[in-house]
């Protein structure tokens, strides 16, 4: 197991697209120098899961820490501790409830107005409706009271953050590399620093050149992406993340797209760069790469982390049903 110091802290993380349920309550932690591979069905969360980590998707409940800070800010109206007061307190009675309301009580003074006993049954129910209403109010206060100190908490908790500073601390590589076309492989990776004036534009060429060279791009340097193996273009979206010193990277099935010949030479540069320390997560569907560079494998169903193992176990002795028939299929 890794004893580092946790790196992203992910609790009861929650995500909704409308009624679509995408992740209910995903909480784990992520150590500096961990190698995590994320697997699973397709359409089970994965990309979301990665997409609410540097939020490009803003999840709708839970909490994100990134060393220790807090990054996601949630719409009170969709937290689930006030949510139900939210909501209650919007709610209103429809045309058809009021109109049965007024029947009833009218036929209520009809009979008063006829006997003893309809007039003794209406001012008990009298009494009852103003003990209802007295209960209503002290419930709604009550109700007011709990949203008030809800919305003080969400206020205190979900400070107003830097997105695009913490943003940079996260580097992503996706399955379609998503190079700037009109740009040198030069050129996209030392574009980031120079922009964000990380660096000045000679030393992120400098630097571009070496993260190139890394990756056995240097004589491609002056090349554009259109003329370029996906493998390559592939590369150099990793160095171009690399580019900004990123203290994790995410990778959303970064060889899905590559034919077949050039998984390898990605794959060889993400193991390189899981043996220098970098800590990173990575959906994959690569089955060798989980076992033999991940630390740990996590396997998400119905919107949670259903199975978190070092790889020896979780391939070995797989306990969740639904991983055992996705390994069947996948091995
Ligand atoms: P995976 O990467 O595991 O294949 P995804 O995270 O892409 O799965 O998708 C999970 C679910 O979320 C799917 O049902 C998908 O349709 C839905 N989904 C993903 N992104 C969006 C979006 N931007 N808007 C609406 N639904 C989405
Ligand atoms: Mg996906």
């Amino acid at each position: 197991m890794n004893d580092n110091p946790i790196l992203l802290d992910v609790r009861s993380l929650r995500k909704e697209f409308g009624e679509n349920r995408v992740l209910c309550g995903v909480t784990t932690q992520i150590r500096k120098g961990d190698v995590i591979a994320v697997v699973g069905p397709s359409g089970c969360g994965k990309s979301t899961f990665l997409r609410c980590l540097n939020l490009l998707e803003q999840p709708t409940g839970g909490e994100i820490y990134l060393e220790g800070n807090l990054i996601n800010r949630i719409d009170p109206a969709l937290h689930e501790e006030t949510a139900p007061y939210v909501t209650e307190s919007r709610k209103r009675r429809t045309k058809q409830e009021k109109a049965e309301e007024a029947a009833r009580r009218s036929e209520a003074r009809k009979r008063a107005a006829e006997s003893a006993e309809g007039k003794a049954a209406l001012a008990t129910e009298r009494k009852a409706e103003r003990a209802r209403l007295r209960e209503a109010a002290e419930d709604r206060r009550e109700k007011k009271k709990k949203l008030k100190a809800a919305m003080k908490t969400l206020e205190a908790v979900y400070p107003k953050n830097d997105v695009n500073a913490m943003r940079q601390k996260m580097g992503m590589v996706f399955q379609q590399f998503n190079l700037f076309p009109h740009m040198t492989a030069l050129q996209n990776v030392a574009y980031a620093p120079t922009r964000l004036k990380k660096s000045v534009k000679a030393e992120a060429e400098t630097r571009a050149r070496e993260l190139l060279r890394k990756v056995g791009l240097e004589e491609k340097a002056d090349a554009y992406p259109a003329s370029l193996s996906g493998g390559q273009q592939q590369r150099i979206a990793i160095v171009r993340a690399l580019a900004m010193q990123p203290d994790v990277m995410l990778f959303d099935e970064p060889t899905s797209a590559l034919d077949p010949e050039m998984v390898g030479e990605v794959l060889n540069v993400m193991t390189e760069l899981a043996k220098e320390g970098m800590t990173m997560v990575v959906v994959t569907h690569e089955m060798s790469f989980a076992e033999k560079v991940a630390n740990r494998v996590i396997f998400i169903d119905e919107g949670r982390i259903a199975e978190d193992e070092p790889p020896e176990e979780f391939f070995a002795n797989p306990k969740n049903e639904r991983l055992k028939e996705f390994l069947s299929k996948v091995l």
